[in-house]
């Protein structure tokens, strides 16, 4: 299996030329991303341009998806919408939007959704804080279980990649990011639990992501022997060279 690349815009750039020529930087390094799993995940606006010029070397993600199916609501972009618009996965629970007021139970409706229209939920999990009592652990299994309440064991759980962000290490500089030892630990953890709640089998087909404050300088420290099948990358994805220069640390 590829190791993942997915690159997160938040709600960056600023306007439609700007996304275009990251687009197009992003097109020139098409070769590297190609030996990946490359998700390019920009802001809604810019789904249908990304689309379009992706296509040939990386899948298109939705930064976010309307729990429910079914409903008639203003402003809402359903599932159905993004699947047939040609994206391929789904980022459901960032911490930017639980520190918003989606709880566990709107992620776990999030994540059910998105599987009942074929599109890959990429499941953001993380603690706040990395105290010194270990109280994360404890914060991290009950934030697991609740997110992926009612995912089928065996029909959906391996559908499913998990993206490990410690809110605590977001949006910073490499230095800020967790250290490998500690990552190390903590894709033990979470693969305990997750086999805890959807067996081994299942659970062992669950990708592990790492997000944080990946750059190109940390890149290879954190994804060598920790256990994670990739990155979730921020502020790095919104310049094509860094970008290209995480997905090569990747293949090392
Ligand atoms: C993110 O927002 O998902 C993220 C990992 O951000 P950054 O890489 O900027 O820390």
């Amino acid at each position: 299996m590829k190791l993942i690349l997915a690159g997160n815009w938040k709600n960056y750039p600023e306007s439609p030329e700007e996304a275009i020529n990251l687009l197009s930087a992003l097109a020139r390094r098409a070769k590297i991303f190609k030996k990946l799993s490359t998700f390019i995940i920009p802001p809604a606006v810019y789904l249908g341009s990304a689309a379009k010029k992706i296509k040939s070397f990386a899948y298109l993600g939705s930064q976010d998806v309307f729990f429910s199916g079914d409903s008639t609501v203003t402003g809402a972009v359903t599932a159905d919408m993004l699947r047939n618009l040609g994206a391929k996965a789904v980022i459901i629970g960032h911490s930017e939007r639980r520190r918003l007021g989606e709880t566990n139970q709107v992620v776990s409706e999030k994540v059910k959704t998105a599987l009942k229209s074929g599109l890959i939920p990429i499941v953001c999990v993380g603690e706040e804080v990395h105290d010194s009592e270990g109280n994360y652990f404890e914060l991290l299994n009950e934030q697991i279980r609740s997110s992926l309440e009612g995912v089928r064991r065996k029909d959906d759980a391996h559908k499913i990649i998990v993206a490990y962000e410690p809110v605590w290490a977001i949006g910073r500089r490499a230095k800020e990011a967790m250290q490998p030892t500690e990552l190390s630990q903590m894709v033990i953890y979470i693969k305990k639990v997750l086999t805890e709640v959807f067996g081994r089998d299942s659970a062992g087909r669950m990708p592990i992501l790492y997000g944080g404050s990946v750059e190109p300088s940390n890149a290879k420290d954190l994804v060598t022997s920790t256990g994670i099948k990739g990155f979730l990358v921020g502020h790095a994805s919104l310049e094509a060279k860094s970008f290209g220069e995480i997905a090569q640390a990747l293949l090392k």
